[in-house]
């Protein structure tokens, strides 16, 4: 009998939606199988840098590193709305734990292992012109800084978004809030999933010749009894952001430091109108979904920052929220927490399930080219034959049509402020001139919702209408991205609340339980 499809994917993470995506447009047919909202997992809760990785050159991984700044090319390619440059400065101390000639050296190498790319090569730079780009630094003890290009993706959550709708565009099946319960097999092959629509509560079988597993940090909960005796593949380790207002003289720069404490470097990003600043590395065994910061490492962030940021002043009270995310690494119990690879691995589990792949392991700047690789070997098992991949090549849908003819547009509303069209261009690309459209056609769709983001009410209706939410959180958190603002969306939630009821056509109960679910929601974050 023809299986109801050739792939299955257990988990819409980029990884997840990156595999969908190439899978799709090579002619599979592919089902994805996601336990709650688009980007549920550790995606939402990383540094949202696409980069090559200066630290791990440290660790000899010239791979990793040159595959990481090749994918960071195509994605300013296929994704420039969404991925930008982001200057970064190294600032330098007389006796810190890496020395300027060092420094110097790492950066010849990551220029040497980019070779070709798109932005400036690095700068050496002395104490006057590093406090010029970053006057809030401490003097004391600097002796220059290294200047340097990587990319930033704000909105990692729209770059999910993003790869889903070109994979349903090219023919996928997309089933969120479905959780795969386990995977079926028979005869040491799999032959489907067994997963449970969490909408209704109710479980059904679906078939496929082939299953990926890419469901991040659970991996090992979804092969579950399959691999027997049972197996641990993933080792995660937790690592904790915090957002706080932009300090005075706030880095237009971000600002890659060396803990003085434990010598890791860390990040101070300029992130949506705030500061972004992470990350911890700490060993964590339990329930990715229920990860969260300990007082130690809310700590440790703002210490470190405020002996770099003398006047930043940081403590608990300025804290907007935080967020924690497991790490999806391969288990290594005896190594340090830094040393694990950043490396992925896809493992075919040909012993008891041949045609049942798991991903453990890997980046976010990476995704591309492991789904590209993924797809290959699920290509190759299925004997099927498509296309080659073209993902490098085939800009995401919000790049169908190139920036500046985009911004005339945009500008050419007079419905949508400024600050809106600016909002609209960083969250949707190309695809805000269909919201433009809409306010078009009703301006009153123009009116600014949140304070913060500028979103506007035409975004409510067009994410229900093309970007399948299920929930009001999954409508502010993962598609206009107004809950990552300052005030976490609480501004705008009457409005929006009152919109997506009348579009959805809510009961007066289902829109309180909304409303309390998106509570709830931002109530983790604030911690
Ligand atoms: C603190 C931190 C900072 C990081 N910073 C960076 C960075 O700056 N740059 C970078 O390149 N990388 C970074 N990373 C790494 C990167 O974020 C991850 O490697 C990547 O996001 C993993 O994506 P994924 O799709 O594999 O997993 P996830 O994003 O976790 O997705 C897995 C999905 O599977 C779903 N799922 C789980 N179980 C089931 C089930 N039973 N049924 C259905 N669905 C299921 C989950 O709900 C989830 O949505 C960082 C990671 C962390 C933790």
């Amino acid at each position: 009998m023809t299986p109801d499809f050739d792939l299955i994917v257990v988990g819409a993470g980029i990884n997840g939606a990156g595999i969908a995506r190439d899978a799709a447009c090579r002619g599979l047919r592919v089902c994805v199988l996601e336990q709650g909202d688009l980007c549920n997992g550790t995606t939402r809760w990383s540094s949202r840098l696409i980069h090559g990785g200066l630290r791990y050159l440290e660790h000899a991984e010239l791979g990793l590193v040159y595959e990481s700044l090749r994918e960071r090319e195509a994605l300013l390619r296929i994704a420039p709305h969404l991925v930008q440059p982001l200057r970064l400065l190294i600032p330098i101390y007389r006796g810190g734990r890496r020395g300027r000639w060092l420094i110097a050296a790492g950066m010849r190498l990551y220029d040497w292992l980019s070779w070709g790319k798109s932005v400036p090569k690095h700068e050496m730079l002395d104490v006057a012109e590093a406090l010029k780009e970053l006057p809030a630094l401490r003097r004391d003890g600097l002796i220059g800084a290294a200047a340097y290009y990587d990319g930033q993706v704000t909105f990692a959550e729209r770059l999910v978004v993003e790869n889903t709708l070109a994979a349903r565009a090219a023919g996928a099946d997309v089933r969120t809030y479905s959780r795969v319960d386990r995977v079926l097999t028979a005869d040491r092959s799999v032959r489907g999933v067994r997963y449970t629509d969490l909408r209704t509560d109710r479980q059904s079988d679906l078939t496929a010749g082939v299953v990926v597993n890419a469901a991040g940090p659970w991996v090992d909960r979804v092969l579950g009894d399959v691999i027997r005796p049972p197996h641990r593949f993933m080792g995660g380790t937790k690592g904790t952001h915090i957002v706080v207002p932009a300090i005075p003289g706030q880095p237009k720069v971000a600002c890659y430091i060396e803990a003085e404490s434990d010598g890791r470097p860390f990040f101070v990003i300029p992130w949506n109108g705030m500061l972004l600043i992470g990350t911890t590395d700490i060993r964590f065994d339990g329930n990715p979904g229920e990860a969260g910061a300990d007082a130690d490492e809310i700590d440790y962030l703002l210490t470190e920052t405020n002996r770099v940021f003398p006047d930043a002043g940081l403590d608990g009270n300025s804290i907007l929220y935080r967020y924690t995310g497991v790490r999806p690494l391969p288990r290594k119990e005896k190594k340090d927490e830094g040393d694990i690879t950043r490396r992925h691995i896809i493992k075919h589990h040909r012993r008891v399930a041949k045609g049942l792949y798991s991903v453990i392991g890997g980046k976010l700047t990476t995704y591309r080219s492991l789904a590209e690789e993924v797809t290959n070997r699920v290509v190759r098992r299925l004997r099927h034959a498509g296309p080659k991949c073209r993902t490098a090549q085939l800009p995401l849908p919000g790049a169908s049509v190139d920036l500046p003819t985009v911004v005339d547009g945009l500008d050419a509303c007079e419905f949508i402020s400024p600050e809106s069209r600016q909002h609209l261009l960083t969250v949707y690309g190309s695809r805000a001139l269909e919201i433009r459209d809409l306010v078009v056609a009703n301006p009153r769709l123009g009116d600014e919702i949140c304070p913060h983001s500028h979103a506007i009410a035409a975004e409510i209706g067009f994410v229900y209408d093309h970007e399948m939410p299920t929930t009001l959180a999954d409508v502010l958190l993962r598609r206009t991205m107004i809950g990552l603002s300052a005030d976490q969306g609480r501004a705008a939630l009457p409005k929006a609340l009152q919109i997506a009821r009348r579009h959805v056509g809510w009961s007066a109960a289902r829109s309180d339980e909304e409303e309390r679910r998106y509570l709830r929601e931002i109530a983790r974050l604030s911690g």
